[in-house]
């Protein structure tokens, strides 16, 4: 017969040993590309998880828990191909997505304006390549540059 496992979750030792798990495997966790919030004073992380985002804490269950273990051995066996994250993330917002479009309103992409397209952007519906002029004009280059990052 199979062994029960029994993990208190409220034991204050399983938590202290978590917390110091994500202390050190955080920063190496953000820098995955579903990250969308990233806190290392609060040593929290956000990330997407269909349907919409999880944020992991180190109370939430034992579901999270074993989510949690593997996201952190596939993590921690990658780290030395990742580039550790030391400051704090949070998701692009629609203005600063909004700002570095070049605002326009042409229509070349298919919407009626280039705020309808950093909605689509920031829902993963459209692409930097679907403006023409993004891609085109010389004078956007270094914010095309910089929504590449954003939307990373
Ligand atoms: S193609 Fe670019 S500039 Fe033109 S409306 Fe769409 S987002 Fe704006």
């Amino acid at each position: 017969m199979k062994k029960a496992v029994n993990l208190v979750l409220e034991d204050e030792e399983i938590i202290e040993l978590i917390r110091i798990l994500l202390d050190e495997v955080l920063p190496y966790l953000a820098t995955l590309p579903g990250v969308i919030a990233y806190n290392p004073d609060a040593c929290t992380l956000t990330f997407r998880r269909r349907p919409g985002f999880l944020t992991l804490y180190a109370d939430k269950g034992l579901e999270l828990l074993a989510a949690l273990k593997n996201a952190i051995n596939a993590t921690w066996e990658q780290r030395h191909n990742l580039i550790a994250v030391t400051k704090a993330r949070r998701a692009p917002r629609l203005l600063d997505v909004w700002s570095l479009l070049p605002r326009s309103n042409c229509k070349l992409c298919g919407e009626a304006t280039c705020m309808a397209f950093a909605v689509g952007l920031l829902q993963q519906k459209r692409v930097l390549d679907d403006c023409l002029p993004l891609q085109t004009n010389s004078d956007f280059v270094d914010r095309r540059a910089s929504l590449e990052v954003m939307l990373v």
